[in-house]
């Protein structure tokens, strides 16, 4: 479905980020790959599924790396047709203690970096009249916890920008949507089970549990191969009108 298109996935050398990576590969789509970490491990399980991949290790910190970044996607296959805003961070702390540069970091990580991403990616896919931007947002872009101030305003500010996207080219192919998860288990969740399991001197699998119990009623966590099939929903052309939602996958957390 995807032969052709190239995807950029910000953030996708681990869990949600790879997951969707996977996902527009194996719908055929080439690759422009980011994130920190191991790099090679992760390009070769997309470059598995049969298409390109290249990599660009920009700081997603950084508007001038993200520039550059998406200019050397341009370079490698011609344009990006799909620009996946995943890369993010975490910080757990009330606000009189929250860390101002925690603060920084959160806000350019997960909130800035998609504007700068959405402003250089937009101008090639408006030309070619086919786009899809799709936001990695969460549950928290549309209810709060305590001790995530960053992160809360962070995630509320990406479905703004989902909306504002989505409006100023709704008459156009180029689509704007985000994705909501509740839990999911990756490197980022893990260390919040590893801080509950130490903080309350009980197990891996029983911080695991009440750390569902607190907030997501299906008791499960949502994977990343569910919200890459989200993905190719949304890069599908049953998805052409859909444009400027904030779609959660979230074991029912935000219906409560
Ligand atoms: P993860 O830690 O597994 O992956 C984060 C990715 O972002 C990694 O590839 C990392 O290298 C990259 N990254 C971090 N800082 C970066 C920077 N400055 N520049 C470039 N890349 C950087 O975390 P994840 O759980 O897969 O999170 C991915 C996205 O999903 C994040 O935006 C997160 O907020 C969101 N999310 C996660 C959950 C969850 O439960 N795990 C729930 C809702 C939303």
């Amino acid at each position: 479905m995807l032969k052709g298109k190239t995807a950029l996935v910000t953030g996708s050398t681990s869990g949600i980020g790879l997951g969707i990576a996977k996902a527009l590969a194996a719908q055929g789509a080439n690759l422009v790959m980011n994130g920190f970490g191991d790099v090679e491990g992760p390009k070769a399980e997309v470059a598995a599924l049969g298409v390109k991949v290249a990599y660009h290790g920009a700081d997603m910190s950084k508007p001038a790396e993200i520039e550059a970044m998406i200019a050397y996607a341009a370079e490698q296959f011609g344009r990006v047709d799909i620009l996946v805003n995943n890369a993010g961070i975490q910080h757990v702390a009330r606000i009189e203690n929250f860390p101002v540069d925690r603060w920084d970091a959160i806000i350019a990580i997960n909130m800035s970096s998609a504007f700068h991403a959405t402003r250089a990616a937009l101008p090639a896919m408006q030309a070619a009249g086919w786009g899809r931007i799709i936001n990695v947002a969460s549950v928290h872009g549309l209810v709060a916890s305590a001790e995530k101030s960053a992160y809360v305003t962070a995630k509320h500010g990406v479905i703004g920008l989902t909306k504002v996207t989505a409006l100023e080219n709704a008459t156009t192919g180029v689509t704007c949507n985000a994705i909501c998860p509740g839990w999911v288990l990756t490197p980022l969740v893990q260390k919040q089970v590893d801080a509950k399991a130490a903080g309350l001197g009980i197990s891996n699998d029983e911080a695991k549990k009440q750390l569902l119990g607190e907030k997501e009623p299906s008791l499960q966590f949502t994977t990343p191969e569910e919200l890459g099939a989200l993905a190719v929903f949304f890069c599908s052309p049953a998805g052409n009108n859909v444009r400027g939602v904030a779609w959660n996958m979230d074991g029912g957390w935000v219906a409560q």
